[in-house]
């Protein structure tokens, strides 16, 4: 990492992150009537839509990062049956809840429809965003297929959408090219059973076992978070490998700030031409954050998410928890007042400054640790499995750990407090502590 910011601060960034538009050569805008409009010019649009208009240009970094846009849901008509009324709630609940960012409960609410109308278009046309953006490519190809199959001529402009998007998966499945838009990247795919690796062709000159490696590494890291988290994605997980620069290249608009990895459906990380260690730690956290948005469908709760990931990438150099060093910076932040609570780091660490971000990590690793303490791995598939269900992070949390947020973040707490009684303690900085984050 070339910065002090944790790369696990990149992949909350790269959700968030708005795709480049520029040179997107056609647009979609939505009337106020609910009509589906395509141009090739935008002053044609009126100016009210057109803080709507919906780049779909032949970047595919623009046609998978638009946000979760489709089709209108459409009212239905007067004489509509039990099933219309409910699928259309079900349908808007959805699309509202998209709005939100709360995706794993639109995600449910989809599977609900497609449970009744098994060819409802407007369902598969979600879902394979949603299963897009899990890393679940095949299941999202399956749904843009149904939605080809299903949708009538009043979608023709998303039919037009979904042609391209599957166009995009088959080139992610033929490994030619990265998501990058640009830069003359050469990529060398590599298949395994458990992975769909890329690494550019560089990486591959410097060292002969180079690609062993890498398979290795993440074949180790598929291990672990079997063990701790009794789950792995169901389909193969796509891995990118960039040598520093053509990562630079290809990345470096997405973030404010240096990162050297983050996952959105496919795990990107920087690699140094010998891989050792340092990649290793970064693959088992970047795997983490697959699962999880795989199984949870969002990342959220944050903390839960990062600290997960913090601890794999710690055990994977053989660090057991948090330093000594660690937890009495956390009991000088309770001192100070400075303790940032776990239900404001659920959404995300947006925010944060340094420090802060910090803080955050450590905050995250101690609450998975008092958690991973306290449930079996069987447990803790359960508990990524119900966050997929939508159903609200606090009830999970109880259900599965028998406390909800503030409840963990209480228990941490005293746990802290417990074991340094005494508040005069050592007063070096939290940044003095040890080790960087990944
Ligand atoms: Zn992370």
């Amino acid at each position: 990492m070339t910065g002090r910011i944790p790369i696990a601060f990149a992949a909350l960034l790269a959700l968030s992150a708005a795709a480049n538009p520029s040179r997107a050569d056609t647009f979609v805008w939505i009337d106020e009537k609910g009509v589906t409009h395509v141009t090739d010019d935008p002053a044609s649009v009126p100016r009210a839509a057109r803080e709507k208009l919906i780049p779909e240009g032949a970047q595919r970094a623009s046609l998978w990062s638009d946000g979760f846009r489709g089709p209108p849901v459409r009212t239905p008509q007067g004489g509509s049956s039990a099933d219309e009324d409910r699928i259309y709630r079900l349908l808007q609940g959805a699309v509202d809840d998209l709005g939100r960012g709360d995706t794993a409960r639109a995600s449910s609410e989809l599977e609900a429809v497609l449970r009744v109308a098994p060819g409802n278009a407007e369902a598969h046309w979600y879902l394979a965003l949603l299963d897009r953006q899990r890393g679940r490519h095949e299941s999202a190809e399956g749904h843009l297929r149904a939605f080809l199959a299903s949708a009538g001529d009043s979608l023709a402009p998303w039919r037009a959408s979904a042609e391209r998007r599957l166009k995009a998966i088959e080139d992610e499945k033929r490994l030619t090219e990265a998501d990058s838009a640009s830069g003359p990247l050469r990529l060398v795919a590599l298949e395994s059973p458990n992975f769909r690796i890329h690494y550019d062709a560089q990486l591959g000159t410097a060292a002969p076992d180079y690609a062993q490696t890498v398979v290795r590494y993440l074949e180790e890291a598929r291990a672990h978070a079997l063990e701790e988290l009794g789950v792995v994605p169901r389909e193969p997980t796509s891995v990118i490998l960039y040598g520093k620069a053509a990562y630079l290249e290809a990345h470096r608009h997405r973030f404010s700030f240096p990162t050297v990895g983050f996952f959105d459906g496919q795990m990107h990380v920087v690699s140094a031409a010998h891989p050792a260690g340092e990649l290793r730690a970064l693959l088992f956290h970047e795997y983490t954050h697959a699962v999880f948005r795989e199984q949870a469908g969002s990342d959220r709760p944050f903390w839960l998410n990062e600290g997960l990931a913090e601890l794999a990438g710690r055990e994977s150099r053989r660090q057991l928890g948090l330093s000594r060093s660690e937890r009495e910076a956390l009991r000088r932040r309770i001192d100070a007042g400075a303790w940032l609570a776990l239900r404001r780091l659920a959404p995300g660490f947006a925010g944060l400054d340094d420090e802060q971000a910090r803080a955050a990590y450590l905050e995250s690793t101690a609450a998975v640790l008092w958690i991973e303490a306290r449930t079996t791995p069987q447990e803790r598939a359960r508990l990524l499995a119900e966050l997929g269900t939508g159903m609200p992070d606090d009830e999970v949390l109880r259900t599965v750990v028998g406390r909800d947020t503030e409840g963990i973040d209480a228990a941490v707490r005293s746990a802290i407090l417990a074991e340094f009684p005494s508040t005069a303690g050592p007063s070096a900085p939290l940044s003095g502590g040890a080790g960087q984050m990944p």
